[in-house]
């Protein structure tokens, strides 16, 4: 194995998030403490929406997200074929039939012009997943949800600090989820929240967060079939001081985006991410695509110390989803010829330009 000189992804930490974290330590307030309600409260201000709701990870959000409508086993959720694969498997937990749509070739997100065929009457919810940090094509989209009776749910687990013609990503739908694994935009840990207007949605959430216990109430009374989805204190610490500088840290990666075009569009033979002139992105990963040989890329590139990945896989071509629902090759073509291209470059504030150079560099080498 080659020593990794340029990873993939890192954290950015800074003293004020270190010094938060023992802050929170010494206090000895661990969890369901001040800084939960205060990072929920900022989190909510800076999406712009009227409530947020801490929970342990993007994926526990999800899970959330779709109890709270409230299906019936069978009902039918229409979403992405391309995502990462929580956002499909939220619907699993709950037995709700994922119905995939194909992408636009060029955003990678999901193409609201095949969203029209694909409702039924057992249609109740679309699921959009705003990828690699860049929004939908909302419009449409909210359009379609509002023409059909559909609730909308934005997985924004990878779009935080983005926007849609002026409007936070993560602020469209009814209800949104965000992601704080350490290699998004900002980090917790682990941690995840959720988003959304309605006060009722949001207590129930708290609920369901908590082992079905009422939040407003002292007794030990559970009104509902829980979890242990609850963000712990020193992670929403973290929280508080990451969301802080959320501006800045988008801006570094527009810079290092911007650094990445300049290199590698000198190259011929392969295809860098578009931004669409309406919305801005937030780049949780600078994803470019390569007409073949793919894996060997990879593999040339990991010699020399650079750490890239193959992302994402199409999800239906994943073996719980082909086992249920016998999804093949072909199904979903523009997801499947972009998961076969596609490659995630290091991406992570710190990278330097001499770096992004070498990085280039060898990657012409190996096309
Ligand atoms: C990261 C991510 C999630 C899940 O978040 P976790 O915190 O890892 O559970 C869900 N959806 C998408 C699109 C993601 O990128």
């Amino acid at each position: 194995m080659t020593k990794v000189k340029i990873p993939l992804a890192k954290p950015y930490i800074d003293q004020k998030d270190i010094n938060g974290v023992i802050e929170t330590l010494k206090s000895g307030w661990l969890s369901c403490g001040p800084k939960i309600t205060r990072f929920e409260n900022s989190f909510a201000q800076y999406i712009t929406r009227e409530n947020a709701v801490a929970v342990s990870s993007g994926t526990a959000g999800l899970h959330l997200a779709v109890k709270s409508l409230n299906l019936k086993p069978g009902d039918e959720i229409v979403t992405t074929s391309l995502s990462f694969i929580a956002s499909a498997n939220c619907l699993l937990y709950e037995n709700i039939k994922p119905v995939f749509v194909d992408v636009q070739e060029n955003s990678f997100n999901i193409d609201p012009t095949k969203i029209e065929e694909k409702i039924t009457n057992k249609t109740k919810a679309i699921l959009v997943v705003h990828l690699f940090g860049q929004s939908a094509d909302m419009d449409p989209i909210i359009k379609m949800a509002k023409g059909y009776n559909l609730y909308l749910i934005e997985d924004a687990c990878q779009g935080i600090g983005s926007s849609y013609k002026g409007q936070k990503t993560g602020s469209l739908g009814d209800i949104s989820v965000f992601a704080f694994y350490p290699n998004k935009q900002i980090t917790t840990g682990e941690g995840g929240m959720v988003t959304t207007d309605s006060k009722q949605v949001s207590k129930q959430l708290k609920m369901l967060r908590n082992q079905g216990r009422d939040p407003a109430s002292q007794k030990i009374d559970h009104q509902v079939l829980g979890y242990n989805y609850r963000m712990d204190e020193m992670s929403a610490s973290l929280g508080i001081t990451q969301l802080d500088k959320i501006e800045w840290i988008v801006k570094q990666r527009q810079a290092l985006a911007q650094l990445y075009h300049r290199h590698l569009s000198k190259i011929p033979k392969i295809i860098l991410p578009k931004v669409k002139d309406d919305r801005t992105h937030s780049w949780f990963v600078y994803i470019a695509r390569v007409l073949k040989n793919r894996d060997q890329i990879i593999n040339n590139l990991s010699k020399k110390g650079i750490q890239t990945r193959a992302y994402l896989p199409a999800i239906h071509l994943q073996k719980p989803y082909r086992d249920k629902f016998g999804f093949q090759k072909g199904n979903f073509p523009t997801a499947e010829k972009l998961a076969s291209q596609s490659i995630a470059l290091p991406f992570y504030i710190g990278l330097e330009e001499n770096d992004i150079q070498y990085i280039a560099q060898t990657l012409k080498k190996s096309l």
